[in-house]
């Protein structure tokens, strides 16, 4: 199993490997291919009837090794192995409502069924984020620490991980690389601009490896100061800087799993279909099951919920991507969805163009140049292949502040659960799209305590904790203060790496 770039010239996709055409290992590390474009498998594995059938009966940790190994064919079976069974393990897993099976990992839950039998109409909630963090991106970012570990520790190598979060991230990320040898974190966040719980998530770590940089600024500085530092080619040669952003690829492989179990789960057969709904963003989570399809998962709809910023909503429904700029970008009660641009976006675009990566060069160099590309097939746009997209399942729908907060009430008036903000886009899109016979899937993204704010408001109480998270804003913190000062920023940088 090879990768290419979705800009890949011809000439480089037939090159010799290991130069264009990497495999697993080589990209593990690595952020957008030297072109721009981003990686994606020369071909995608396909899942027969019969191993789909086996999968049945597996554990998360098992089923997580049979989808991985099929991409990461240059990793020996038994290292993999040990890694998975490692990452996803009931102790990691244990943050979930009472009661909810903590080996389960991603345990499903009925939230509404209506009728009976193969003709029913039911809307079902996916639990993602009882990790460490409270949120799904541990799903990913647990795998990475210790793939990252496993392969600096073959190398004797080391890795200085740098990046800038508004949350989520940020606190995924150090969770997943604390303690870890060769591992250093250097994370960037707007100083008293995340919420109580976030803070002291990120800044009660005093694990040594873990740096927490407070900038005195706003999320676009610290995402700013992050770009200086790794254009300056030669300081992130010498000090081994690298990223976990979105566009990793083994981060969207490694949630490329939970939509099989999803699917495994809430089915008997492999004649019936499922639909996923996905609170979107950098389109990250809902490109996994793009993939997830693309391998033979029967997956009828995929449906991409968005917030105000209705970048990929706007996309879907018309053909047009426009990205928005910084200016342009609400800051919503769903703020982990508050994104301009989509992250992940070329490679679903590059599968819907034929996989032609002339086209995706040229169409993205159009984001740069133009603010966004239009596939409509109306006079004067870039190309007709949004009528294609019914091909590959996509959906979409978008939600408000007001909408948001109806559904956390209704749920939890309904089914006495509380959802969070994110996971309520998802829910009030989902119900637009239920159809008899085709369970309807709802991502959850992350637990309510972590948003509490909005809950208080849609509520008028508190979201409940999990156990031992009661105190968490007593706990001492630690982190240090600086400005927007770069040439700052990489001195205390190299202070601190010892390279
Ligand atoms: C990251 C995140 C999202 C968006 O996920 P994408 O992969 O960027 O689409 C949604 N909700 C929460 C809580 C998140 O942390």
């Amino acid at each position: 199993m090879m990768y290419t770039s979705t800009r890949a010239s011809s000439a480089s996709a037939t090159a010799q490997p290991g130069v264009d055409a990497p495999f697993f290992s080589a990209i593990l590390l690595a952020g957008l291919a030297p072109d721009g474009g981003l990686y994606l498998p020369q071909t995608y594995p396909q899942v027969s009837d019969a191993e789909l059938t086996a999968w049945r009966s597996l554990s998360y940790a098992d089923l997580a090794y049979e989808i991985l190994r099929k991409f990461a064919t240059d990793m020996p079976a038994a290292d993999l192995k040990a890694i998975t069974s490692k990452t996803y393990t009931a102790a990691v897993y244990r943050n979930g409502r009472d009661g909810e099976a903590a080996a389960d990992i991603t345990p499903l839950r009925v939230l509404e069924r209506i009728g009976a039998g193969a003709g029913a109409t039911s809307l079902l909630l996916q639990a993602l984020s009882n990790g460490p963090t409270l949120a799904f991106k541990d799903m990913a970012m647990q795998l990475l620490g210790n793939l990252f570990e496993y392969t600096l520790a073959k190398d004797g190598a080391h890795l200085n991980i740098f990046g800038a979060t508004s949350g989520d991230t940020g606190s995924a990320a150090e969770y997943a690389m604390r303690g870890k040898r060769g591992i250093r974190v250097f994370m960037l966040s707007p100083h008293g601009k995340m919420s109580a719980f976030q803070t002291a998530q990120m800044f009660s770590l005093q694990d040594e490896n873990i740096y927490n940089i407070a900038v005195d600024g706003v999320f676009d500085d610290c995402q700013d100061m992050v770009k200086a530092v790794s254009n300056d080619l030669p300081f992130k040669v010498t000090q081994k800087i690298g990223t976990v952003n979105s566009i990793n690829w083994a981060r969207v492989v490694a949630q490329v799993v939970y939509y099989f179990r999803g699917y495994l789960a809430a089915t008997s057969s492999n004649s019936e279909q499922v639909s996923f709904t996905v609170p979107s963003g950098n389109f990250g989570n809902i490109c996994a099951g793009h993939i997830a399809r693309m391998m033979g998962l029967p997956i009828d709809k995929l449906v991409a919920a968005t917030n105000e910023n209705d970048v990929l909503d706007e996309f879907f429904r018309s053909g047009v991507y426009r990205v928005r700029k910084s200016a342009e970008t609400y800051h919503t009660s769903s703020p982990s969805m508050d994104i301009s641009k989509a992250s992940n976006f070329e490679r679903f675009i590059y599968d819907l163009v034929g996989r032609d990566s002339a086209r995706v060069r040229a169409l993205f160099h159009k984001v740069e140049s133009a603010g966004g590309f239009d596939l409509s097939g109306k006079p004067g746009s870039d190309g007709d292949e949004w009528k294609r997209v019914a091909e590959f399942g996509f959906l979409s729908g978008r939600s408000s502040h007001r909408d948001r907060l109806a559904t956390i009430r209704d749920v939890e008036d309904d089914y006495g659960i509380t959802i969070d903000p994110h996971t309520a886009d998802g829910v009030f899109v989902a119900r637009q799209f239920m159809a008899p016979g085709v369970p309807m899937i709802v991502l959850e993204t992350a637990l309510a305590a972590k948003f509490n704010e909005t809950i208080l408001e849609a509520l008028g109480q508190d979201a409940g904790r999990p156990a031992g998270f009661e105190d968490i804003e007593a706990l001492p913190q630690k982190f240090t203060l600086m400005t927007t000062d770069v040439a700052q920023m990489k001195a205390y940088i190299a202070a601190h790496t010892g390279l």
